[in-house]
């Protein structure tokens, strides 16, 4: 697996992606960073929940800090950030200012919808990184507050939804404003003519990259999220595997000691084995086969060791800690309803764990119903989790198994052709 260390960034810049608890970079950053680095346009097509923000942030960074200008009086706005919405550019602008505060670089947001006195008063102190929406700031520079002509480098976020929001004509506007001479990256998460044809007009020699949607596989799966307290876990776990329908469970932890931990103690009321790093080749192998065989109902694994496994039949796969990088959540739960087969994705999630969960569901573009009767629900959670949580683009769904059923029906016959 390629680290941060292999991507060419620096030993400052690195320290604050470790602070940042970022282990290892996503596919999107491991393709992307060493284009930016060496200054290639990027055409990227990627969803929210990839990593692609910290994919251009963090070698556009390391770029403006290895030239930071020393002149003194404002400092010239030297990269650009398009997005569609408010919400998407506060995002962009806090991850410019928690990765380009330690170089003394200042990152500055405007957008509608507020008023529009503080982003004056911000842009005529200066800024290196100006985030923006395109309506917002096509009236700033009408009004003379906005100043292009030193920009480096433009980013477009999002290009197909500023294509929903009708923002296209503006960004060329905006973009006739920059110097020819720049570096243009634009990403989108999905690929249309027109984006295409905007990439054409705006970029040059763009290295394309792209990473596949993993939010696709989960449709013959059915979701579902637990609140419970962390110390409740594992009673709860145990709750659930003594259901019958559990007839071949795999469930996740986040790190090898959760494993053993776990495994252990479900073996005092069943067989149940742990597979992960630390245990051999012999050990993984022989806890495979007897899981494939069915004498081990349950195995219990970490998302690295569970690569590997390449079993049909899993009924349910319980998430007894969400993971850290929502791909995984993905890739996990697709362990389940393979070969046509439909399948049950239960996720234990404790107050610490609210905000993997709500960019799970941002990446997958729809909200995981809620379990709301299990004998260990924490009630605070589901309360909290009702009235705060609706990801944007999501379908709401019900937490209904009757219409979950039907929906799986329903993928299962268009798969068959007989929708
Ligand atoms: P994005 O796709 O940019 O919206 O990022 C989704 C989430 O993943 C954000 O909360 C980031 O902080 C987080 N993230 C980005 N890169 C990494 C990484 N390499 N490892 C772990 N988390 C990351």
């Amino acid at each position: 697996m390629l680290r941060f260390d292999d991507l060419q960034l620096g030993a400052a810049l690195l320290a604050a992606i470790r602070d940042a608890g970022y282990a290892s970079p996503t596919a999107i950053q491991a393709k992307a960073i060493p284009l930016i680095l060496s200054g290639r346009d990027v055409l990227g097509c990627a969803q929210t929940g990839t990593g692609k923000t910290a994919a251009f942030v963090l070698p556009l960074v390391q770029r403006l800090a290895a030239s930071a200008s020393r002149r003194s009086g404002a400092r010239p706005l030297r990269t650009l950030v398009l997005s569609p919405t408010r919400e998407l550019a506060t995002q962009i602008a806090e991850a410019f200012a928690s990765f380009g505060t330690p170089f003394g670089l200042e990152t500055t947001a405007v957008y509608g919808g507020v008023s529009d006195v503080p982003q004056r008063r911000a842009l005529r102190r200066g800024a290196d990184v100006l985030v923006a929406t395109p309506g917002r700031l096509e009236d700033l520079m009408s009004a003379g507050e906005v100043d292009l002509r030193r920009v480096e480098a433009v980013v477009l976020d999002e290009a197909d939804r500023m294509l929903d929001a009708g923002f296209v004509a503006s960004v060329r506007r905006i973009l006739s404003r920059v110097p020819a001479q720049r570096q243009t990256l634009l990403f989108s998460a999905t690929m249309p003519a027109e984006i295409r044809s905007l990439a054409r007009s705006v970029q040059r020699d763009a290295a394309e990259v792209e990473v596949a949607p993993v939010a696709t596989p989960a449709e013959k799966v059915e979701q579902e999220v637990l609140f419970v307290a962390r110390g409740d876990k594992r009673a709860l776990l145990s709750h659930l595997l003594a259901d019958p329908a559990v007839k071949r469970a795999l469930v996740f932890t986040r790190t090898k000691r959760g494993a053993d931990r776990v495994a252990k103690h479900l073996c005092a009321g069943e067989r149940a084995e742990a597979i992960h790093g630390n245990r051999s080749q012999a050990q993984r192998e022989r806890a495979l086969a007897s899981f494939k065989r069915g004498s081990t109902r349950v195995l219990v694994a970490t998302d690295l060791a569970a690569r590997g496994i390449d079993v049909d039949d899993i009924s349910h796969v319980i998430n007894y800690e969400l993971p850290d990088d929502c791909e995984s959540y993905v890739h996990r739960i697709g362990r389940t309803g393979r070969a046509a087969a439909s399948g049950i994705a239960l996720s234990l999630c404790d107050a610490g764990e609210r905000d993997q969960l709500r960019r799970i569901e941002r990446l997958m573009r729809r909200a995981i119903p809620v379990r709301r009767e299990h004998p260990f629900v924490s009630a605070a959670g589901t309360a909290d989790h009702a009235r705060t949580h609706a990801p944007r683009g999501a379908t709401r769904t019900q937490a209904s198994t009757g219409r979950a059923r039907e929906r799986v029906g329903h993928a299962r016959r268009v798969q068959q052709g007989r929708a």
